[in-house]
């Protein structure tokens, strides 16, 4: 249930509410608007049927929400969400850019592709040091080592670390190094380590998974800001679809879909959405004009011999390409990189 506060509501009025609520045993959540503040109701959902808060002072009325997710949903908070990650906004009138390499191979290739990332304008470099393979023959990343290079060229080029974590027990030790968690589509349901990233302070990159649908994927960020940290990037990366020509369908409609039922920022990877670094640059253009508030890029100096996803990711020319594109695109949809 949402309480949706009149104009002229008090602060009283407001203490009110949650003090009622309080009594009943239920949790709040407040968003402040610029004339009226709503109330998100949390809690067992008997309690919160049987809540009676239409007559109390200052309330306009209110409205029960159907679906399962309510932190993460636009009813309970109406307005865009900007999220801080170690100083780089992500939301709101800002474009962020995160790209590097599928994974951190050596201290060479990292250093290559980072230079390329930032004199492109990206905040961002991606990269993963362990990596959830399809097949337990291919490389499995750097490990602790990875994270410590990601790090030091990070710090080396003035970019930002995200990457990705893909068991509960090493948490602590990729935050120790990262600025933002990448959760994988192949977690996006692992919700062991949703809740334990709902206790982390970080911002969390949560990718849509597989064959995840829209519902089940904003659950899954509701996992992690029930939890606690309300710091959730959402990343559409394309779905598993009939097609076989792209590695996935890139489902663009999905950033439309998630503005309207969610505040949460959406970010789209165009890399692991199509599979083919020819689409890379069309696709990241078209998720900036359908109002995505970034890309996550992949972008290796030498494509031929990288240990996972060459076939996706692009030479440094194609990004200083596309970044150009995107912020001719980025001015027409009101963001700045
Ligand atoms: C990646 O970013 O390299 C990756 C493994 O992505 P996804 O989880 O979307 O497949
Ligand atoms: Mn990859």
């Amino acid at each position: 249930m949402i309480i949706v506060m009149g104009p002229n509501a008090t602060k009283e009025n407001i203490e009110g509410v949650q003090a009622k609520l309080e009594r009943e045993g239920l949790r709040f959540h407040l968003s402040k608007g610029e004339d009226r503040t709503i109330v998100g109701v949390i809690g067992d959902k008997k309690k919160i049927a049987n809540l009676e808060m239409n007559m109390m002072e200052g309330v306009e009325k209110t409205v029960r929400i159907t679906e399962k997710y309510k932190l993460v949903s636009r009813d309970f908070h109406p307005a865009d969400s900007v999220i801080d990650a170690g100083g780089v906004k992500i939301g709101g009138d800002r474009l962020v850019i995160m790209a590097g390499p599928c994974s951190v191979e050596s201290l060479e290739q990292l250093r290559e592709a980072a230079r390329c990332v930032k004199e492109g304008g990206a905040q961002f470099l991606r990269g993963g040091a362990f990596k959830p393979r399809t097949s337990p023959y291919d490389f499995q990343g750097l490990g602790d080592e990875g994270l410590k290079m990601l790090r030091t060229v990070a710090d080396e080029f003035g970019l930002k670390v995200i990457t990705e974590v893909v068991d509960h027990d090493d948490i602590d030790l990729v935050g120790a190094y990262a600025d933002v968690f990448q959760v994988g589509a192949r977690n996006m349901q692992n919700f062991q380590m949703l809740k334990a990233l709902g206790k982390a302070r970080k911002p969390v990159l949560l990718k849509r998974g597989l064959s995840a649908t829209i519902s089940e994927w904003l659950n899954a960020a509701e996992y992690i800001m029930a939890g606690g940290n309300e710091n959730v990037i959402l990343c559409e990366r394309g779905i598993r679809t009939y097609e076989t020509f792209t590695r996935n369908t890139l489902d663009l409609s999905a950033v439309a879909a998630v503005k309207e039922l969610s505040h949460l920022p959406v970010i789209v990877d165009p890399s692991h959405g199509t599979g083919r670094w020819q689409m890379v640059r069309p696709m990241a253009r078209a998720a900036v004009a359908a109002g995505a508030d970034g890309l996550i890029i992949e972008v290796h100096p030498h494509p031929e011999v990288a240990l996972s996803d060459g076939d996706q990711s692009l030479k440094p020319k194609n990004f200083e390409a596309v970044m150009h594109e995107i912020s001719q695109i980025a001015n027409i949809m009101g963001k700045t990189l």
